[in-house]
């Protein structure tokens, strides 16, 4: 499969804007209650996809990779706005949402996205007499983010 992002084409075109909180981030409202803004999560994270967002609070840029779900930014964070109960807490329940800019809805063949996709949750059914559809099963997206940066149109977001 030719991997049309890492040639550069179909660049330039500005992602949609979602404000993300790092996983296991406290509810909205509790986490800017709580988050003192003092970066140490976006200093520690190994990804480099924590930045500095709106008020300065920590988000998610996922054009610059993917979650690994390491931990190391809940284990960085002095206040609790980012906190684990225990191993089997679900990070977050973002999910991939693929726009109406794919490529295949436009009936041209990409599947840049299911190649990397680690959980085979990016399908394409065959569809006869047209190019198949890209499709997220969200019960096996992690919401990992690790199909956003290579989409060639940028046409994938979390939700
Ligand atoms: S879990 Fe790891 S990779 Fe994911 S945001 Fe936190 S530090 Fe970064
Ligand atoms: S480490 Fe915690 S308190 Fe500091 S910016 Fe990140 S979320 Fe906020
Ligand atoms: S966010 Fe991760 S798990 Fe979900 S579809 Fe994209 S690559 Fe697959």
């Amino acid at each position: 499969m030719v991997d049309l992002s890492r040639r550069g084409f179909f660049r330039g075109k500005p992602r949609p804007k979602a404000e993300i909180r790092p996983p296991w981030a406290l509810a909205e409202v509790a986490f800017v209650d709580r988050c003192t803004r003092c970066g140490d999560c976006i200093a520690g994270c190994p990804q480099r996809i924590i930045v500095s967002g709106d008020g300065a609070y920590p988000t998610i840029d996922f054009a610059r990779g993917e979650c690994t779900f390491c931990g190391d930014c809940v284990n960085k964070c002095p206040s609790g706005a980012i906190s684990r109960a225990d191993n089997e807490q679900v990070a977050w329940l973002h999910k991939a949402v693929i726009g109406e800019d794919c490529l295949a809805r436009r009936g041209i063949e990409c599947r840049v996205c299911g190649d990397f996709c680690d959980t085979r949750a990016i399908r394409f059914p065959l569809r006869p007499g047209g190019t198949s559809l890209a499709e997220v099963e969200t019960a096996r997206c992690t919401g990992c983010g690790a199909c956003v940066a290579p989409c060639p149109v940028a046409s994938i977001s979390l939700a």
